[in-house]
C-alpha cells in the first residue's frame, strides 16, 4: 500500500564533473532501459518504486538534464533555513525548487555529527521546505552505536522524531510530503548493515512515535520510511520483505550505476 522508494546519497563524490556527468548518463541509460521493459510488460510506472538521487548541489542543474525522461528525480543532500539575503554560502530551499529540484534531504547523522546540526535546527528547514509546495523531504534519523549499545535507541527515535516534526501538521505526513530514512549511525559507511529484523524494529519504533505524537495510527501507517546504512543489492531484497521497510536510503552503492539500479528492481 506504501510505494516503494530508492534514493542514492551521493555525499561529496564524485570528484570531478566529468566524473558525475558519466554517472549521470550510465544510470539514465539503465532507467530508460527499463522503462521500456516495463511498458512493454503494461506495468504504468506509478507502480514502480520512486527514485530520487542526492548529488552534490554543482552537479545537480546536469543531472536535472541527463536525468529527464528517465523516471529519476534529482535533489538536494541540504538547506538552509534562510529564504534571501546577507547568508554567504548558504542556500534557500526556494532556491533549489525553482532550480528544478523535487526533494531535499534534511538531517543527515553526517550534518548532525560533522556540521553541528540539531533536531531545533532540522526542524526549523524542514518548515520552510514545507512552506513550498510539492518539494518532498526525506527526514533521517537513527542512533549511534554507543546509543545502540546503550539501550538507547527507542529514546533517541523519539526524541529526534519530537524535536525534527515539533509544530509540523499531521497533513504534510498524511500526503507524502515528508518521508523518513531510518539510518542507524553504526551502519552507514561501515559495511555494517542492520539485519532485516533490527531494521523492522526500529521502523516500528518510528510508527509507535508517530502514533503516539499525531494521536494518530493513520499519520502512522500512511508515512514511507525507508532504511539506509550500508545497502547492497545483496541486502536490499530481505529489507524489503520487512513490513515497514518501505525503500533505500543508499550511499557507497549508489555511485555505481549497476548496483543503484539492482537496488531499484528488488524494491
Ligand atoms: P552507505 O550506504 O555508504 O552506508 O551510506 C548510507 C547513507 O548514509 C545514505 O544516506
Amino acid at each position: 500500500h506504501r510505494r516503494p522508494i530508492v534514493a542514492g546519497n551521493w555525499k561529496l563524490n564524485p570528484s570531478t564533473r566529468g566524473e558525475a556527468i558519466t554517472l549521470l548518463k550510465l544510470l539514465a541509460a539503465n532507467f530508460i532501459n527499463h522503462r521500456n521493459d516495463n511498458n512493454n510488460y503494461g506495468l504504468a510506472s506509478s507502480t514502480l518504486p520512486e527514485v530520487v538521487i542526492f548529488p552534490p548541489l554543482p552537479y545537480l542543474s546536469d543531472a536535472i538534464q541527463i536525468l529527464a525522461g528517465s523516471g529519476i528525480q534529482v535533489g538536494a543532500q541540504t538547506a538552509g533555513p534562510n529564504e534571501k539575503g546577507a547568508y554567504t554560502g548558504e542556500i534557500a530551499p526556494s532556491m533549489l525548487v525553482s532550480s528544478g529540484v523535487s526533494h531535499i534531504l534534511l538531517g543527515h547523522s553526517e550534518r548532525r555529527t560533522l556540521f553541528g546540526e540539531t533536531n531545533e535546527y532540522i526542524n526549523m528547514v524542514l518548515r520552510k521546505c514545507l512552506d513550498i509546495p510539492s518539494v518532498k523531504v526525506i527526514l533521517c534519523i537513527g542512533e549511534s552505536l554507543s546509543e545502540y549499545e546503550n539501550g538507547l535507541l527507542e529514546t533517541v527515535i523519539d526524541e529526534q522524531l519530537r524535536g525534527c516534526l515539533a509544530n509540523v501538521d499531521a497533513k504534510y505526513l498524511l500526503s507524502d510530503r515528508i518521508i523518513l530514512a531510518y539510518e542507524p549511525v553504526w551502519a552507514i559507511g561501515t559495511g555494517l548493515t542492520a539485519t532485516p529484523s533490527q531494521a523492522q524494529y526500529a521502523h516500528e519504533v518510528i510508527r509507535a512515535s508517530l502514533a503516539k505524537y499525531y494521536g494518530s495510527e493513520e499519520v502512522a501507517s500512511a508515512v514511507r520510511i525507508q532504511y539506509g546504512g550500508s545497502v547492497t543489492p545483496e541486502s536490499m531484497e530481505a529489507l524489503m520483505s520487512e513490513r515497514d521497510v518501505d525503500g533505500a536510503l543508499v550511499g557507497g552503492a549508489s555511485l555505481n550505476a549497476d548496483s543503484f539500479t539492482r537496488i531499484f528492481d528488488v524494491a
